[in-house]
């Protein structure tokens, strides 16, 4: 099996899951117990923190374990609600659906939502924030690299805009996607959420940054400082700060996939190889100026995750083609039942309609895809299309 899901969620580090089994099985108790197995575990619990802290540059009290990405996300948005003010919310065309789906939970508790739009190239561009922004926003919303077509967005540049206003405005940062990715700065936002998942560690384990304390919506145990009660779920936990020391990038420039067999072939070199195969093969790239331009344009894309279109099949009956080739990619616009409208917003967004949208499909790689398994996709992808 050639797996190119990993944006849908990573293959799991086997050996950072099964010690953090064991650990978690030994110091089993509820971290908020006051006994001393509960202590052992709140122990566990606090270093996790801490060791996250040092590797994202923020301080340990200024991150909140969730179950995953998508509470995080709804963790923010809906703090907005506990505000005693109403007002706009911008949020970004490309949202992932756990961000989206707020907006009519949002209206309806009475504030205005703005959609900001992307750019062709499927950028959320500072100045398209700006061209939003009313006197009374609240909240902006845009993620670091989008989980459909890969664009890294300008996040310190919107950033900066927001800043020259007079008034706080919250800017939330999606930034599931760039995690062990490519490089982040958490300066510049005040709050983001994460996946375990996504980089090698359980389900069910997410975590999100605030750089304040927010006022919450719901409410419960008290557990994580109150912004997000439950018992704490230590073995995902374990797998996250695990994973994230483990992958961290400092430089995407310099740091080699350490953790592959192929150890002199970064994502890039993958991804290079990964662009030049699928067009050779007849595929055309979402967006087509990721490769039309020159080399600094691809600087600005995910190296781990690609869009491609292709005049022949619908992105559907790609996938299950290839699936029973066994080469697992994702359908990119239209995909069946439950998928179909919670992904095709992103090239709808980019103003890719039609045939175009309805037979795109998504490859994404990660630590494990080798130059071989590339070769082998590229080369079923052509005896296909050609
Ligand atoms: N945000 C982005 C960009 C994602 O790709 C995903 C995963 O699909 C999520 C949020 C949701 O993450 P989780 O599965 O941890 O809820």
């Amino acid at each position: 099996m050639y797996y190119f899901d990993w944006a849908a969620t990573a293959k799991p580090d086997e050996s950072i899951l099964k010690a953090a089994l064991e650990t978690s099985l030994k110091k089993f108790a509820n971290p908020s117990s006051t006994h001393l197995a509960g202590g052992e575990a709140h122990s566990l619990l606090e270093d996790s923190r801490k060791r996250i802290a040092k590797v994202l540059k923020v301080e340990p009290s200024q991150l909140y374990f969730t179950s995953g990405a998508t509470e995080s996300n709804q963790l923010v948005l809906s703090s907005l609600i506990a505000r005693p003010a109403r007002g706009s919310v911008l949020i970004s065309a490309i949202e992932h659906p756990s961000v989206l789906a707020m907006a009519n939970n949002l209206k309806q508790a009475g504030f205005s939502i703005k959609t900001i739009p992307c750019n062709n190239a499927g950028f959320v561009t500072a100045d398209a924030v700006k061209k939003c922004l009313t006197a009374d926003t609240q909240l902006v919303a845009v993620m670091a690299v989008n989980n459909e077509m890969g664009a890294i967005e300008p996040i310190a540049e919107i950033a900066k805009i927001l800043k020259e206003g007079t008034r706080p405005i919250h800017f939330h940062c999606d930034m599931v996607q760039a995690l062990c990715k490519v490089p982040i700065d958490l300066s510049c936002v005040d709050s983001a959420s994460f996946s375990a998942h996504k980089i090698g560690g359980a389900r069910g384990a997410g975590l999100l940054y605030l750089k304040k304390q927010i006022n919450m919506f719901l409410a419960g145990g008290g557990q994580e400082n109150g912004i997000r009660s439950g018992t704490e779920n230590i073995f995902g936990i374990l797998t996250l700060a695990n994973c994230i020391e483990k992958y961290r990038v400092d430089n995407q420039a310099t740091k080699k996939d350490e953790n592959t067999e192929n150890t002199e072939i970064t994502a890039k070199v993958k991804m290079s190889h990964l662009i030049s195969g699928v067009q050779a093969a007849g595929a055309t790239i979402i967006p087509q100026t990721r490769v039309q331009q020159n080399e600094q344009d691809e600087e600005n894309f995910s190296p781990y995750i690609l869009q491609i279109t292709n005049k022949k099949f619908p992105g559907e009956v790609l996938v299950r083609v290839l699936s029973e080739q066994g080469f697992l990619v994702s359908a990119g616009s239209a995909c069946s039942s439950h998928h179909k409208s919670s992904r095709a917003h992103v090239l709808t967004a980019m103003g890719v309609t039609g045939d175009a949208a309805q037979n795109a499909i998504r490859i994404s790689i990660g630590r494990d895809t080798t130059i071989n398994d590339i070769d082998a996709l590229t080369q079923a992808i052509k005896k296909l299309l050609m």
